[in-house]
């Protein structure tokens, strides 16, 4: 089992024999509350597995060292480069945009992390920033992707503070920009952001997205435009740590 505590969700993957996802859950609570438990007691209810099934429990995530559940705890970094090779092998470059950080890690054909480089210093550029702006403007971040897809003209968002970008976004929309506009201009601003990271990286096709912010279509087809690639997303994308997790966990027992 892989576990990965967020800072806004929990996430976690059942593996059979290293292969075979088995189950996942996904709550909306992440480090310091019960969502770690309440994610895996929904995962083995889902799964009709008993907690004395598993074999070996890995936590990743910004809440890994809190879950005394775990048999061991590993990075972020190395969650989200296993889970990302074993969804899409020819990735080389992997970009994670979580609640409260973004990273671009490059990866070699062995799936072996190379290089990377991480924004945990700021919101800007992470889903912090999406669910600031949503909070503004009164609707849920699962919107965000259909109304940026119906703007015709994106604003542009200029300052990088999510603070004064909070500013920005009301001037906007006091001098007529419409919802679809603006929502259009938040989603490039994080994309912006985050692509300037990958650039430092050195983006290498395949480029994989995971995390919560892969859901969101705004941001992927944004950063798709301003880096010039195609950017691969599973549908189990925000999954992609605790599956990771789950990943080390097998190679663990199976040692
Ligand atoms: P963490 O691990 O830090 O909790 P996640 O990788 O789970 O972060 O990503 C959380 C972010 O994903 C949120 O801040 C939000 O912006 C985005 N997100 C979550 N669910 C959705 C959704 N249904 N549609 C669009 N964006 C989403």
């Amino acid at each position: 089992m892989g576990i990965d505590i967020g800072s806004t969700t929990s996430k976690c993957v059942l593996l059979k024999n290293g292969k075979e996802i088995v189950g996942s859950a996904l709550v909306q609570a992440g480090v310091g509350t019960d969502g770690p438990d309440e994610a895996c007691r929904i995962l083995l209810e889902k799964s009709d597995i008993s907690e004395y099934q598993v074999d070996y429990r890995i936590a990743t995530g910004y809440g890994r060292a809190r879950w005394k559940k775990a048999d061991e705890a590993i990075s972020e970094l190395s969650a989200h480069a296993l889970g990302s090779y074993f969804l899409f092998p020819e990735a080389r470059t992997v970009i994670d945009i979580g609640g409260q950080d973004a990273k671009v890690i490059a990866l070699n054909e062995k799936g072996q992390l190379q290089n990377f480089v991480m924004n945990d210093k700021c919101a800007a550029g992470t889903g912090r920033f999406l669910d600031v702006m949503a909070g503004i403007l009164k609707i849920q971040v699962s919107e965000l992707e259909n109304l940026a897809a119906q703007s015709l003209n994106p604003v542009s968002i200029s300052n990088t503070c999510t603070v004064f970008a909070e500013s920005e976004v009301i001037s906007q929309l006091a001098a007529g920009s419409s919802v679809n506009d603006v929502v259009a201009g938040i989603c490039v601003s994080v994309a912006g952001r985050v692509a300037a990271l990958a650039r430092r990286v050195g983006v290498k096709e395949q480029v994989c997205m995971s995390g919560g912010v892969a859901i969101n279509g705004g941001v992927r087809k944004a950063m798709e435009q301003i880096l010039g690639v195609k950017i691969f997303c599973s549908p189990f994308a925000q999954m992609t740590g605790a599956l990771g997790a789950a990943l080390y966990a097998y190679h663990k027992i199976k040692l």
